[in-house]
């Protein structure tokens, strides 16, 4: 029905069929579990630095809890907001630089999950040049992004296309897009509050 929410009555993660995977396509899937530690939880940021590589080597244990953990964040979000307006957008931290680079480099070209790894990784340069985010805490994030095995340094598709794939080219000058930001691991903020100068700065890699 259009226009009604309804919320699942069962989430089923069957971790066996991670085991199926195309080693590629599950470190794609890592970058979304990595996405709740960066937005909402900085305990689980620090628990997937101890045990990225247990995850990595399809540890059950891990996994099990990794997606639990991420299924309870979600839920968590969803439940503040069920209407997809304000605090459920933190979950494209990412996106919008990770459609970009999805769309210019072809589909399938980039792994979603890889987009979005590169593209939170541009949201934390932005979020770094504003002066909200701390040197060591891109380093914490480039290294579990790299033993993830998901790509941090974005694609040179030029500034002028970035803003275009992003919807960004006429809204940018005012100021009013917002962007999910973060200040701090596990703070993620969704904002029209940065400078749109720093974003071509960290748009021109
Ligand atoms: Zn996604």
């Amino acid at each position: 029905m259009i226009g009604a929410f309804y919320q699942p009555q069962l989430v089923l993660a069957d971790i066996d069929t991670l085991q199926t995977l195309p080693a590629r396509e599950f470190a794609a899937g890592m970058a979304e579990v990595i996405k709740y530690g960066l937005i909402r939880d900085a305990a689980f940021f620090d628990w997937l630095e101890h045990n990225v590589s247990a995850l990595m080597s399809l540890s059950e244990q891990e996994l099990s809890y990794a997606i639990y953990r991420s299924c309870q964040n979600k839920a968590d979000v969803v439940a503040v907001d069920e209407h997809e307006q304000g605090e459920r957008a933190l979950l494209n931290l990412g996106h919008t630089f990770g459609h970009a680079i999805e769309n210019a480099m072809g589909y399938g070209v980039w792994l979603h999950g890889e987009a979005v790894a590169a593209g939170t990784m541009m949201a934390a340069d932005l979020s770094q040049r504003m002066g909200w985010l701390a040197q060591a805490d891109i380093a914490r994030m480039q290294s579990l992004f790299k033993t993830a095995n998901l790509p941090i340094i974005a694609p040179n598709l030029g500034v002028d296309k970035y803003l275009d794939l992003m919807g960004l080219d006429k809204k940018v000058e005012n100021g009013k897009i917002r962007l999910v930001l973060q200040q701090g691991i596990g703070k993620a903020v969704i904002t029209s509050d940065y400078d749109a100068e720093k974003l071509k700065a960290t748009l021109e890699l």
